[in-house]
């Protein structure tokens, strides 16, 4: 492994390395949470150097935040690919023509934002992709033999929200996953569908939300019986949903009259009252769009068939970050799940003596050597108490603190975030094989 020198040129210690040294971190946690601010999710994470907030509904992510949703929409790539869809990347400035083509431009109302571009012309900032995606997918579909298909992609969103003050639950700029199916028939478009709900199920799983996340029956619309969201339960959540625990389900809030309060699946009528929040929602758009924008296509037989049918998939990137702060804290803040943390390891240096610093960058070096992502509290003249507190209020899953104490028992502490169980871990091994000691 390549040792990284300090690089004289751009000043800067860690360049293109797996960890950051916190004396260069950008931000700094602070103590007070911010005056205006009702969430959970928005004080804990500007505290923690996170986010900041530009306006009501609009925050800036700091490295820290950054490199959070980075890793749930790596997680998301993965298994949204995994289910044989294609990313793409759509303008988020759009034209009013297709928005006027399928009725929305009146019927979404206010949540639209529209301005005016050169020559007045009427614009919209992309609420969903609907219209974009329809026009731009179907020209490609000319025979059966060009579907089924599936594109999707990551992207900024843009709605005006009456109200917007959940933080990163709800924001009129936001981040989403979308996803858009075409395929020849009916059938085809439920199979996929259910192929969806798998990759959706390992999304939540894969960010810590797996346990309190339910599939939940909500309105289809005017095409279909059902569409299915993702509900995550937390006290703060907009929705109230009633779960079947037998069936590992839920109803959400306007299906529930209409079903008399039972489980769509088995009819069990002890459903349990909960509140939540969406944290992604599938829909079978069936003909709605493709038909609007007149897709068709050749069948087998060389005759014209004008139902293309369409299944959307979305997940809230951003309101993920949100929820997985909201339902994974506790007093001193964040905890979060492995897979989606800014780092997978806080080195905490009190190292007193030159010695002992040598000893702490020569453990920050081995850590990355051994493909672990590190944030390094190197910062002198600040007490213990005060660095573990913004390791508490970080909340990266394993903290690991370097001491006098540990260095002469030829150890260092390392202590877990979520059961606050604390342990020593041999220096020796963890310089050289940081497999064997699992983190
Ligand atoms: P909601 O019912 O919460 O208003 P929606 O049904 O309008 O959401 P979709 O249009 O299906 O949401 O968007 C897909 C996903 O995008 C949602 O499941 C949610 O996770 C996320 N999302 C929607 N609106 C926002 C928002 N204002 N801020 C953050 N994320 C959002
Ligand atoms: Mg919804």
């Amino acid at each position: 492994m390549i040792k990284l020198k300090r690089d004289v040129m751009s000043g800067f210690n860690s360049y293109g390395a797996l960890g950051v040294r916190q004396s260069e971190l950008v931000t700094t946690a602070i103590k007070d949470g911010p005056a205006d601010e009702d969430s959970v999710n928005a004080r804990l994470l500007i505290r923690a150097g996170y986010i900041r907030k530009l306006m009501a509904g609009t925050y800036s992510y700091l490295p820290l935040g950054q490199r959070v949703l980075a890793k749930i929409e790596a997680i998301i790539r993965e298994e949204i690919s995994r289910i044989g869809s294609q990313e793409i990347l759509m303008p988020a400035l759009q034209p009013s023509e297709p928005w006027q083509q399928t009725g929305r431009w009146e019927k979404m109302g206010k949540i639209l934002f529209k301005l005016k571009g050169a020559g007045d012309r009427d614009l919209t900032l992309g609420s969903t992709h609907e219209e974009i995606v329809t026009p731009l997918i179907g020209a490609f579909i000319k025979s059966y033999r060009d579907l089924p298909v599936s594109v999707f992609q990551i992207q900024t969103k843009f709605r005006n929200e009456k109200r917007a003050k959940s933080g990163l639950l709800r924001g009129r700029e936001f981040r989403m996953k979308d996803m858009y199916s075409f395929h020849a028939t009916e059938e085809e478009l439920d199979a996929y569908y259910e192929t969806a709900k798998q990759a959706y199920e390992n999304v939540f799983r894969r960010c810590g939300l797996g346990d309190i996340t339910y599939l939940t029956y909500a309105s289809g619309g005017d095409f279909c019986r059902y569409s299915h969201e993702y509900q995550t339960i937390t006290p703060y959540g907009e929705d109230l949903i009633y779960i079947c625990e037998d069936c590992n389900l839920a109803v959400n809030k306007e299906l529930i009259d209409e079903l008399e309060h039972a489980c769509p699946s088995c009819g069990n009528k002890e459903l349990q009252e909960q509140t939540s929040i969406e944290v992604g929602n599938i829909f079978k758009l069936m003909t709605r769009y493709s038909s609007a924008f007149g897709l068709s296509f050749q069948d087998e037989r060389g005759q014209r068939q004008d139902n293309v049918y369409m299944g959307c998939y979305g997940i809230g990137s951003s309101r993920l970050i949100g929820a997985i702060t909201e339902t994974s804290h506790d007093e001193n803040g964040i905890i979060w799940p492995k897979q989606v943390a800014p780092y997978d390891v806080h080195l905490i240096s009190l190292a007193r003596n030159s010695e002992e610093k040598v000893k702490a960058e020569e453990i920050y070096q081995a850590l990355q050597d051994q493909g672990r992502e590190v944030l390094y509290d190197n910062r002198e003249k600040i007490s213990p108490g005060a660095k573990f507190s913004e390791s508490d209020l970080i909340g990266i899953p394993t903290r690991m603190v370097v001491s006098s104490r540990s260095l002469k028992a030829g150890v260092v502490e390392i202590k877990d975030r979520k059961t606050g169980e604390v342990k020593n871990l041999k220096l020796g091994i963890l310089l050289t094989d940081i497999e064997r000691c699992k983190i």
